[in-house]
Formats: C-alpha cells, sequence, structure tokens
C-alpha cells in the first residue's frame, strides 16, 4: 500500500449544482478513484454539532479553499450545505467510522476522549452519520449536514429506516454523551424569529481565550473572518462587539487556548 499526500496528486475543477457551490476544486485522484474508502473518526463539532462520514469528505479539497470556505460560510446551515456540495460530488463506496476512542465535548480542537469502543461501518455514509448521531441520543434533523444530505437524496438519514446489523441499537445508546456548548446556537439559527430566539441568542455561548494555554501563534487572527480576535499583548483577545461566533477561532486553536464559553448567566 501507498500513503499519498492528496495535494501531490493536484485538484480538478469540477463544475456541480449544488445548493452553495458551483465550481469547487476537488483532489484529482479521489475523483479518478474507482473507489473511496471514508475512514473519519467519531467527534463532535462546534459548528455542525457533529462530524463524521460526510464532513470527512471535506479533506478532499485544497486546504486554501477549506480555509477560505470557513471564513464565507459562517452559518452552519450554509456550511452544512456546502459540505453536503462537496459529499456529493465524491460519494464514498464505503465509509468506516472509528468511534473506539471518540472524542465529545468541545471538538474537534478541544474535546475530551471518550472511548466507545465502537466501529461502525456501512455503504451510505448519510446513514451511518444518523446512527453515530443517534446513538448520542441527537435526534433527526439535530445534525445539519444529515439532514440535508437526507433532503437531499444523497442517503438515508431517518432512523426508523435505516437496518443496523450486528448489534441491537438501543444496547448502543450513550446517554451522557457531552455535546458542544455550540449546541445551542445551532438550535437558535432554526428557532423562529422573536422572544425565543432573543433568549437563545443571549445564552448561546461565546469564544473565551484560556490565557495560559495561549501561545501566540497568531492563527485565530487570521482565521477571524470579522476582526474580532486579534493580539492583545502577549495573549489573543476578542472584541465581543465584532464577533459573530462563527467559532474559526476556536476550530484553528492546536492549544486548546479557545474554547465556547456561556455566558455567566446561561443555564
Ligand atoms: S490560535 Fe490559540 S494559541 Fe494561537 S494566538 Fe490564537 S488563542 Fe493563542
Ligand atoms: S472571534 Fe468571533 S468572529 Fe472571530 S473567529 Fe472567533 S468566533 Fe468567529
Amino acid at each position: 500500500m501507498k500513503l499519498v499526500n492528496l495535494r501531490q496528486g493536484g485538484f480538478i475543477e469540477r463544475n456541480c449544482s449544488g445548493k452553495i457551490l458551483k465550481n469547487p476544486y476537488i483532489s484529482k485522484i479521489v475523483s479518478e478513484a474507482d473507489v473511496i474508502i471514508n475512514l473519519p473518526k467519531f467527534k463532535t463539532h462546534s459548528l455542525t454539532v457533529f462530524t463524521g462520514g460526510i464532513k470527512n469528505m471535506y479533506g478532499i479539497i485544497p486546504s486554501g479553499q477549506r480555509r477560505s470556505f470557513h471564513g464565507r460560510y459562517l452559518r452552519s446551515e450554509d456550511f452544512c450545505q456546502m459540505l453536503g456540495d462537496i459529499y456529493a460530488l465524491a460519494k464514498p463506496h464505503l465509509t468506516i467510522i472509528d468511534g473506539i476512542m471518540a472524542m465529545e465535548g468541545e471538538g474537534p480542537g478541544s474535546g475530551k476522549t471518550r472511548n466507545l469502543g465502537l466501529v461502525l461501518a456501512g455503504r451510505d455514509t448519510v446513514a451511518l452519520d444518523a446512527v453515530c448521531a443517534g446513538i448520542i441520543g441527537l435526534k433527526s434533523g439535530d445534525v445539519l449536514t444529515t439532514r440535508y444530505a437526507g433532503e437531499r437524496g444523497l442517503g438515508i438519514s431517518d432512523l426508523s429506516r435505516i437496518d443496523i446489523a450486528g448489534e441491537i441499537f438501543e444496547d448502543l445508546a450513550v446517554n451522557d454523551f457531552k455535546l458542544p456548548v455550540t449546541f445551542t446556537r445551532t438550535a437558535m439559527n432554526r428557532a423562529p424569529h422573536g422572544p425565543v430566539k432573543y433568549i437563545l441568542e443571549q445564552i448561546s455561548p461565546r469564544p473565551r481565550v484560556k490565557k495560559k494555554n495561549c501561545t501566540a501563534c497568531g492563527k485565530c487572527v487570521k482565521a477571524c473572518p470579522t476582526g474580532a480576535a486579534a493580539m492583545a499583548g502577549k495573549n489573543a483577545a476578542i472584541d465581543a462587539k465584532l464577533c459573530i461566533r462563527c467559532m474559526c477561532c476556536h476550530e484553528v486553536c492546536r492549544f486548546n487556548a479557545i474554547y465556547p464559553g456561556r455566558p455567566f448567566f446561561a443555564p
């Protein structure tokens, strides 16, 4: 077996009639492959709540485009539709999700490992993601990547229509799996305008800097689309007035120095 960095094979422009993308670049190697086997981890994610098989295919586009899309598609709705566009261009033939050591809490950057001892495999990645979400107590529709892919006919997202072999689904339930605190924000985006939305807005998490972990690498400053993240002396600092809570800073920080924190009055 030969390991190849997809960058070495180059990228080709693909025209598509996606919900968001019209002509993204994808890996030439993936585009020409006879068989695609997708190997994601079982993790939480501050923007998509759960990241499994669909989100893993984000890795087939050039890294520069990945960064720019993170900055451009700030709402989880847009970001998840965009992930569906990429997934539709290269649907894996088999997806194997590694949930032996999963990540819960504030994934993908600063969550905690959680031993689930699970390996899930299937030819329908959408169904596989739906099963993973169900195992950790999420309802159909809570994970927008899965919901949108199901609505677009890219796979089955309705748990009641999925045949699970090997285990009894109810036996796999993990009732105390920690979701990212940004889950409230995802709910807020779906809430109708009015008092409920206002209250959710007030209690939704915002990025906080853990100064003792900050190495002043500046990655969060580069990733921030609004200029809210800036260096202040030896640490990064966030200007709450400019912050749109996209959590790009949290995602790029490799030192667990930015975490989504709730306001003190939130439940
Ligand atoms: S990315 Fe993290 S470590 Fe780097 S400056 Fe920002 S907060 Fe500090
Ligand atoms: S500081 Fe706010 S706007 Fe900037 S990347 Fe972080 S969450 Fe997004």
